[in-house]
């Protein structure tokens, strides 16, 4: 038997401005957006970041149909938080219509969304001004501690503590409750209480953690942002069941980002980092939370046969250590099938056998698991990795 479904995909999650570094490349570049889809059908969009494109390039494909209901929600006015619109290809066609929420700023007054999208599109920043968006958009000014209800979804804002204000959003499924808490920096009692009212015992809490927690005590203090740490204190309190770990800094690159994700699980069982492409599933009931990278970008694969060892850990945390073959391999990553099922986003050693002239050669890889589904034979998983260095 099969509940409800709700479907949450990670189109961005780079704090601040977006990164095309190599180094930065496994978790994603992407300013934020995420996308919720809820059981009944309703589309939310959770902030435009450059991660929007991304989404509106897929829209309508099998991936991501076209919604009749699709509900933007702007956290705050910040360029990584809506730098993407003007790139939102569904916003020039007359077909869509968009519900947009946000709230009204004090340095812009009423229709502050509406304002921010037409700014952003003034000559001479970009091609065509905003009456090109033929797209029916309608604007709904929000307040911390309102609550309403779309479809069969309710809704909560809370003000979050961050430079110029910015909201958190709440969105309560038929299939769990998703917590959406980017932008935030702990230190403001009165702000501290409404993000533990936002995650309380929340089955999916997105927090900011963009600083390692001693740069948070000392030279980012102030700038709005918060930590691993301070994830993990809040979901514990409020017993929160999944940390994602959100708006990675610029200058974080993939192995500094692998670090914070395992201090984290140090203290906390269910932790992801989010990254570019990740969707997690929520609504299996009692069953712990699956994240995983459709196939997309670890593309471009190989069939292969290669004798190979891998060693890493269980998703229980168990050591393991089996030989196994690789038969779909590509430049970036292969898929493994394995007796053991590893965590996901943890490391695994993949040695393979090579034929070169002089025989066999043994090949050291680091992989990084990205994927895991059923194998195709009773009893075994299918691991997809991307090798690291
Ligand atoms: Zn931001
Ligand atoms: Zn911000």
């Amino acid at each position: 038997m099969t509940g409800p479904i709700a479907k949450l995909s990670f189109w961005g999650v780079r704090g601040s401005t977006p990164t095309v570094d190599p180094a930065t490349w496994r978790y994603g570049g992407n300013t934020p957006c995420v996308e919720l889809i809820a059981p009944d059908g309703t589309q939310f969009i959770l902030d435009c970041g450059t991660g929007l494109r991304m989404l509106g390039n897929r829209w309508g494909s099998g991936l991501n149909g076209a919604h009749a209901d699709t509900h933007i929600f702007v956290t705050h006015y910040h360029w990584d938080h809506i730098q993407g619109l003007p790139f939102f290809a569904p916003l020039y066609d007359e077909k869509n219509e968009f519900q947009f929420y946000s709230f009204r700023s004090k340095f812009l007054g009423p229709d502050s969304l509406r304002q921010v999208l037409e700014k952003q599109m003034a000559l001479p920043y970009f091609p065509v001004d905003f009456s090109a968006m033929n797209a029916r958009r309608k604007f709904r000014e929000l307040d911390g501690g309102e609550s309403f209800t779309i479809g069969e979804n309710r809704i909560a804002t809370r003000w979050l503590n961050h430079p110029q204000g910015c909201l958190g959003f709440r969105i309560e499924t038929p299939a769990g409750t998703l917590v959406y808490a980017t932008d935030n920096e702990p230190g403001d009692a009165a702000l501290d209480k409404n993000l533990r009212e936002l995650a309380a015992g929340a089955d999916i809490f997105i927090n900011d953690a963009q600083f390692a927690p001693a740069q948070l005590a000392v030279n980012r203090k102030g700038w709005g942002h918060s930590s691993w740490r301070e994830g993990v204190n809040v979901a514990r309190e409020v017993n929160a069941k999944t940390l994602v770990l959100f708006h990675h800094d610029p200058d974080s690159n993939d192995r500094g980002i692998d670090e914070i994700l395992q201090q984290a699980r140090e203290e906390f069982d269910s932790v992801f980092a989010a990254s570019e492409g990740m969707i997690i599933t929520l609504g299996s009931a009692n069953e712990p939370v699956q994240a995983h990278m459709p196939g997309s970008r670890t593309a471009l694969r190989r069939e292969a046969q290669f004798h190979a060892r891998v060693s890493g850990l269980t998703a229980e945390g168990q050591k393991f250590d089996e030989a196994t073959l690789v038969k779909d391999l590509s430049l970036q990553g292969a898929l493994i099938t394995l007796k053991h099922s590893p965590r996901m986003q943890s490391e695994l050693q993949v040695t393979m056998e090579t034929p070169t002239a002089d025989g066999l050669q043994a090949m050291q890889l680091r992989g990084y698991v990205v994927r895991i589904e059923e194998g195709a034979e009773q009893g075994t998983t299918a691991v997809g990795v991307v090798f690291t260095d």
